[in-house]
């Protein structure tokens, strides 16, 4: 991908993991490869919005003209007020809602415990010329899974594998998955809790057990750095997000799916009729 207006590095090299990514020594407040600040961030994050809905449109299009499976499926992580729930509005916000394939995963329920844990990720799997969305996913599995030991050891450990393996099989079939593991620092999660407990139209966004899962923070991390260690491979790799500011989590997921779209390389379907013969009868109607 190029080089777009305000970017040093292209913002999917700029946070893209390497082996040597700490998720403890990450500067949740930086902005990797942008020179620019919030007011040309949030200029842009319109600008390349628009561009985003475009090519989502050539995707959608594709879909209806072929049968050849195209979709790209957004994966975000990230611990409660991250802002995942901002990029849905304000990055997928911008394209066409018939595109999208929304699903957002929580706590398992009694149905969905009794089936394999991947099972309700594949039932939520973007169809065909479809952008998926993820908030939260399978990386839950080995992540509060794994924090809480909800289930033992033996069980999660294989997890990471059998991932890959999955993610191997969505992209074989068409699927680019685009993985973005969310950063907040501990004292802007503080802050962004806090607000909400401040305003009533907050609240609703509230959990007490948000608190709760503070005081597991170094673990969290832990669980984060094997994640980013074990499951970020050359089919799928894993983006890293400092998301203290928003606006810049914001134009930087905008960017990815600007790339992963941008790579599929689609064009507008042919018409399937003679062009001028129809302008003819249709004139003649
Ligand atoms: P929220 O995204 O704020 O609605 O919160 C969803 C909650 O569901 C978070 O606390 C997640 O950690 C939790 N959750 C998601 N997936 C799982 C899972 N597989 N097992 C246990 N908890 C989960
Ligand atoms: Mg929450």
């Amino acid at each position: 991908m190029g080089k777009s207006e305000g970017w040093e590095i292209p913002a999917a090299e700029a946070v893209r993991v390497t082996p040597d990514t700490r998720v403890g020594d990450l500067d949740t407040n930086g902005t990797p490869g942008f020179a620019g600040g919030k007011s040309l961030g949030e200029k842009l994050l319109e600008e390349r919005g628009a561009v985003l809905s475009d090519l989502q449109e050539k995707l959608f299009a594709h879909g209806r003209a072929t049968n050849e499976h195209r979709s790209v499926l957004l994966v975000l992580q990230g611990m409660d007020t991250a802002g995942k729930g901002g990029v849905v509005r304000h990055v997928i916000g911008h394209v066409d809602p018939q595109g999208v394939d929304h699903a957002s995963f929580g706590v398992p329920t009694p149905e969905e415990k009794r089936h394999h844990y991947l099972w309700r990720i594949r039932k939520a799997l973007p169809r065909h010329g479809q952008l998926g969305v993820f908030d939260r996913s399978h990386y839950e599995d080995v992540l509060v899974v794994r924090v809480h030991d909800l289930v033992p050891r033996s069980e999660w450990e294989p997890r990471y594998d059998e991932i890959n393996a999955f993610e191997k099989e969505l992209v074989d079939s068409g699927t680019t998955v685009v993985k973005v593991a969310m950063f907040v620092s501990l004292d802007e999660q503080k802050a962004r809790l806090a607000e909400r407990l401040e305003r009533r139209d907050k609240y609703w966004k509230y959990n007490p057990n948000d608190v709760t899962e503070r005081g597991y923070w170094p673990q969290y991390q832990e669980a984060y750095q094997a994640m980013l260690d074990r499951t970020s491979t050359e089919h799928a790799p894993w983006h890293v997000v400092p998301c203290d500011r928003k606006w810049y989590s914001r134009l930087v997921v905008t960017e990815l799916l600007i790339d992963a779209l941008e790579r599929l390389d689609l064009d507008w379907p042919a018409a399937t009729f003679d062009v001028e013969t129809e302008k003819r009868r249709l004139a003649d109607s």
